[in-house]
């Protein structure tokens, strides 16, 4: 006999979403029961959240590293570096993520985490939702699904990110300047795709490095392996002892998903479209949304989907990425531009979802024209 619980609230998956809202949540004692379905029995260290940040913020106590520079550059040429008076580009290390979520979820007696328990259906049921996992039944006021898109919708957006790291702990200290990331290097085309260079250095001797590639379709990881490889033997970091390895296929511009006959719970996290399409950023997008989710949960009842650029990012997006997608050999070049061009502070508030219509004009300003004018009467002609 599979047993029946009742819930106010189900939170389908525990990944970055589901853990921030119940972490929310349960920073604000709530007094309803929450349950967070999640099939892992354990986390893992798997992935690196970066993204920039003043130097306080709300999670600041979980950042392990900052740094005040990130360099970019075109393949065999010098890199340019960047740097801004009050942002830092920020890393907080998942492992420590889950664990301090974890913690802080724990002391609050209304809510659960049920590890090991994947979710098969959910369904509508009397006046609520009833999921069915595979060790339990769950009959819930309210379902936020933050589970993975279908790898189909996936495959079917604009571009994928598809990136291979490997964190590495050398012998002797490296020459690698542990002040700045090397947020976008060596950018050039693999095999007609956009392809670049990304490291963090932890420490003189602790450094993540990754390959990754833009594309339509997402290489092979032997693939990206060969290229991880080439790129560690060229540094010399050959035999350096490697920690962890990190791989990911991020959607670039996830299409929306078919209508469907039977009403669906409501989505957050990357399947409910938190991944900014131009960069595959969403950390910082999740947590906002975390903390509006659970204010207006607690002053209301009632969920709020995951928040999304405003209009005017959307079209942005739209372009940007129709035109890495026509044209993947201007991408190298665009980005540098964009890089060294835009000022840090607009290239912040751009990435960070909060340009205004000022900056917008500034980085079209100093992007491709044509391509760009192009992508835009396409875009038109599509939409009539
Ligand atoms: C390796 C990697 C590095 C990244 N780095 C950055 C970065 O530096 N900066 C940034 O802004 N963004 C980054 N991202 C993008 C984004 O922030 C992450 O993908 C983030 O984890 C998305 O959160 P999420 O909750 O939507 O998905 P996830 O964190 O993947 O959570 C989804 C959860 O659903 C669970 N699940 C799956 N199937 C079921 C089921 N049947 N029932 C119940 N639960 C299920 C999964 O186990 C998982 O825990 C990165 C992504 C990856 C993969």
């Amino acid at each position: 006999m599979i047993p029946t619980k009742h819930v106010d609230l189900a939170i389908l998956g525990g990944g970055c979403a589901g853990l921030s809202l119940a972490r929310e949540l349960a920073k604000k004692n709530i007094n309803k029961s929450v349950v967070i379905i999640e099939p892992r029995t354990a986390y893992q260290d798997d992935r690196s959240w970066c993204f920039w940040a003043p130097i306080q913020h709300s999670l600041t106590g979980w950042v392990n590293c900052s740094w005040p520079l990130w360099s970019f550059g075109l393949q065999n040429q010098l890199k340019q570096s960047r740097s801004h008076l009050d942002f830092q580009y920020q890393y907080i290390r998942s492992g420590d993520f889950y664990r301090k979520s974890q913690l802080i979820i724990q002391d609050c007696s209304t809510i659960q985490l049920a590890l090991g328990q994947a979710v098969k259906t959910v369904d509508v049921h009397q006046a609520g939702w009833q999921v069915v996992t595979d060790s339990a039944i769950y009959n819930a006021q309210q379902v936020i699904d933050t589970r993975p898109p279908p790898s189909n919708l996936i495959d079917e957006s604009t571009l994928i990110q598809s990136f291979l790291g490997v964190e590495i702990l050398l012998d002797q200290p490296t020459d690698v300047d542990a002040s700045q990331v090397e947020l976008m290097t060596d950018m050039r085309l693999l095999e007609g795709e956009f392809c670049f260079t990304y490291i963090l250095p932890f420490s003189e001797r602790q450094l993540l490095v990754e390959v990754t590639v833009f594309a339509s379709q997402a290489p092979m990881q032997a693939d990206l392996q060969i290229e991880l490889d080439k790129l560690l033997y060229k540094r010399g970091w050959a035999q350096a002892k490697i920690i962890r390895t990190e791989y990911g296929n991020l959607p670039m511009g996830l299409p929306d998903e078919a209508p469907s006959s039977t009403p669906q719970p409501i989505r957050a996290g990357m399947r409910g479209g938190a991944l900014r399409p131009s960069s595959g950023y969403g950390f910082l997008r999740i947590q906002r949304w975390a903390e509006l989710c659970a204010k207006q949960y607690c002053d209301t009842g009632t969920l709020l989907p995951q928040t999304v650029s405003g209009f005017l990012m959307q079209k942005m997006d739209q372009i940007f990425l129709h035109v890495l997608q026509k044209d993947p050999a201007l991408a190298p070049v665009l980005f540098d531009n964009l890089l060294s061009q835009t000022k840090p502070d607009r290239f912040i508030r751009f990435m960070n979802d909060q340009a205004s219509l000022l900056d917008c004009l500034h980085i079209i300003a100093h992007v491709p024209k044509i391509p760009f004018i192009k992508a835009m009467l396409a875009r038109q002609r599509n939409a009539l």
